[in-house]
């Protein structure tokens, strides 16, 4: 099993080292040519997703990315990651991926509470460490997606399909539940 780590800016190393811990083999997507490789999910980090959105365009690896993820590889996206797969951003008028029927609002908590950390539930994994970094949170999901997190009334976490998406950083905690729930979605595709 690989696993791809979209690497072109943000977070992504620790992404790396999370899926090494669980045994899975990873590999950074840093241009168009990588996206051919053989992979068999992929990781979006956080990070900047207005740097990152522009980045998969100037680099041409976009519309590839785009078609894998509707073709169905297992995806998980955190923080800036949710924002690219993100049908609508309430608060932003680019679109990256556009895989995913929720909006998302960036920025979500505002100055004072930039940076957070919560204990929440997970619905299928359980109680989670949860680092929020300048986070987005879900405003209004659409048909089909299923919530797996609600912090303090607003949703941090979804899935549909093949793809979840967090708010906030599992990578940075240690707790590597959803990585293995990202190897598990692989391992039943
Ligand atoms: N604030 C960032 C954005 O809007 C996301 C922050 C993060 O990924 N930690 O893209």
């Amino acid at each position: 099993m690989k696993v791809a780590v979209l690497a072109v800016q943000g977070a992504f190393i620790e992404h790396e080292k999370a899926l090494e811990r669980l045994g899975v083999e990873t590999v950074e997507l840093r241009k168009a040519e990588d996206v051919e490789k053989d992979f068999d999910g992929l990781v979006l980090p956080g990070g900047e997703s207005t740097v990152q959105t522009h980045l998969l365009k100037e680099l041409c690896m976009l519309e590839s990315l785009k078609k894998k993820i509707e073709e169905g590889i297992p995806v998980l996206a955190t923080c800036a990651g949710l924002i690219l797969l993100a049908q609508n951003v309430s608060n932003d008028e680019k679109r990256c991926f556009s895989t995913l029927p929720v909006t998302v609002k960036r920025n979500a908590y505002g100055r004072q509470l930039g940076s957070f950390y919560y204990e929440g539930e997970i619905e299928g994994i359980g109680r989670f460490p949860m680092e929020f970094i300048r986070a987005p949170y879900i405003e209004s999901v659409g048909d089909g997606v299923k919530v797996l997190a609600e912090v303090e009334g607003k949703i941090v976490g979804v899935s549909f399909r093949n793809q979840i998406a967090f708010s906030f950083h599992p990578e940075l905690t240690g707790n590597d539940a959803i990585h293995k729930k990202l190897v598990e979605m692989i391992q039943s595709r």
